[in-house]
């Protein structure tokens, strides 16, 4: 990523990337853009330089904010409309790192509200399109930060994956995106959809940036107390002999070009002497389940601050106080939104709680352990990231099941806590990105993302690989 200099002025670098934002208008990728904010500190960065001052290791460099991390520059939507009038009053932690290296944020880019969703569709601001056919759906939640990258608007995005949200668009889009290990990453400041699954992550070009961006990001943070204490830097280099697959993962829900694409890397892996591991997860098929009980139970938490009185939209109907907080609810919630709130509450509900939420828990723990007896046989595994490439807009959202089982491979790492990478790996005959995504052990994220790269498509170099 190139960074401002004597050479390359910043004020040139957040330019053009605004021009290519308007210019790429009709993918609906931008919520907001700050143009006179985001030109007013590429001129203190270029001054800074002009004067010989030390400038950050983002200097300059334009991105793409997903517009569910409040920040004091532009409006938090979370692409709803109950915080659609929100002023965020300060910057989450990781923005705040971000710009402290100088790294600029153009404007605030679209999601799935509260980043419930796998298409960009349940957002208030309408869909966003996918980078190579402007009738498909550019994933989600994170659709407006992967096309950003995607059309090289910007060569960074933030993303937020709870279940999938930056590897899915990720791999619709072929760029490659990173869930860190649950922690890694500050959540302070980031709107919470589901707290105990929620990673703050980024999408990029190339895995170099990616590594970077955890470099600067990483960390513990006081106001957030399940971060980790700093280990990404401080990472030995470590190279992978065994790479496991996940057999029950590979079945006839799983479209051709995929599970070809995967055999392909597979062989391609062992003939240049990795062994190739067999893994049988059959705690998996319970993934999906156990997703759709603990987040929505979460998302029913967390969701219960937006009432109408301390943040965002109030109904202008509401006649008394019970009003504000239904009226301003009902409005102000997607389809999608309520239907989580509606769960959450059921499976927590007492005469529910035992059958669903407490069970979903301690399926979760298997899985958990599943992942650990995994890793102990191999060191990474590599596995689709999603059943299909970049579907058609219309084609699942009215049907939510449907749209829940695009996350099927993808929740498990969340259940887990253990990081994953999305990388580009192939393309389908009609030209659409395939990826694949790379799971390592709790803490493995550096050396992960150095063997994604190596193994994944060069995107900027025109042939691929
Ligand atoms: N698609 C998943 C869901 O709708 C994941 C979303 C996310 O990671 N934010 O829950």
């Amino acid at each position: 990523m190139q960074i401002a200099s004597k050479d390359v002025s910043a004020v040139d670098m957040v330019r053009a990337a605004l021009d290519k934002a308007k210019k790429y208008a009709d993918y609906n990728i931008f919520i907001s853009l700050s143009e006179d904010a985001a030109l007013n500190r590429a001129k203190e960065i270029d001054e800074k330089i002009a004067k010989g001052e030390k400038v950050g290791r983002l200097a300059g460099v334009p991105y793409a904010c997903k517009d569910n991390f409040l920040s004091k520059q532009g409006a938090t939507t979370a692409a709803s409309k109950i915080l659609e009038p929100l002023k965020a009053p300060l910057n989450a932690t990781a923005i705040e790192k971000l710009e402290a290296e100088g790294a600029i944020m153009i404007g605030r880019v679209n999601l799935d509200a509260f980043a419930h969703g796998s298409s960009t569709e349940n957002s208030y601001f309408g869909v966003t399109k996918n980078s190579t056919d402007m009738e498909r759906v550019a994933g989600g939640s994170s659709g407006g930060s992967a096309v950003a990258v995607a059309l090289d608007i910007v060569p960074f995005a933030t993303g937020t994956d709870t279940g999938g949200s930056i590897r899915q668009p990720a791999s619709f889009n072929g760029v490659y995106g990173i869930k860190p290990t649950y922690g890694t990453i500050s959540r302070y400041g980031v709107v919470a959809m589901a707290s105990s699954l929620d990673c703050v992550g980024f999408l990029a070009r190339n895995t170099e940036d990616l590594n970077l961006l955890m470099e600067i990001c990483a960390g513990q943070d006081p106001k957030d107390l399940t971060t980790l204490p700093d280990y990404y830097t401080k990472t030995e280099k470590k190279e992978p002999k065994k790479i496991g697959v996940i057999k029950d993962f590979d079945s006839d829900a799983i479209d051709p070009a995929i599970r070809e694409v995967l055999r392909q890397k597979l062989s391609e892996l062992k003939s240049d002497g990795y062994d190739i591991v067999d893994l049988e997860m059959p705690i998996l098929k319970y993934a999906l389940a156990v997703y759709y009980i603990i987040c929505p139970a979460e998302v029913a938490s967390n969701l219960s601050r937006y009432d109408g009185i301390r943040y965002g939209y109030r109904s202008e109907d509401a006649k008394n106080l019970d009003e504000i907080f239904g009226e301003s609810r009902s409005d102000g919630y997607m389809k999608e939104n309520k239907r989580r709130i509606m769960v959450g509450n059921f499976v927590l509900s007492s005469g529910f709680y035992d059958a669903y939420y407490l069970k979903a828990m301690k399926a979760r723990t298997l899985i958990i352990q599943a992942f650990d007896d995994a890793f102990k046989k191999c060191d990474y595994i590599l596995a689709p990231v999603s059943p299909n490439p970049a579907f058609r807009i219309g084609e699942k959202v009215n049907d939510p099941v449907a749209m829940y089982m695009e996350d099927i491979l993808s929740v498990t790492l969340n259940l887990a806590g253990v990081p994953g990478v999305a990388l580009p790996v192939g393309k389908t005959d009609s030209g659409l990105p395939l990826g694949l995504q790379l799971i390592g052990p709790r803490r493995s994220d550096k050396n992960l993302l150095d063997f994604a790269g190596k193994i994944g498509f060069k995107i900027d170099d025109k042939e691929g690989k």
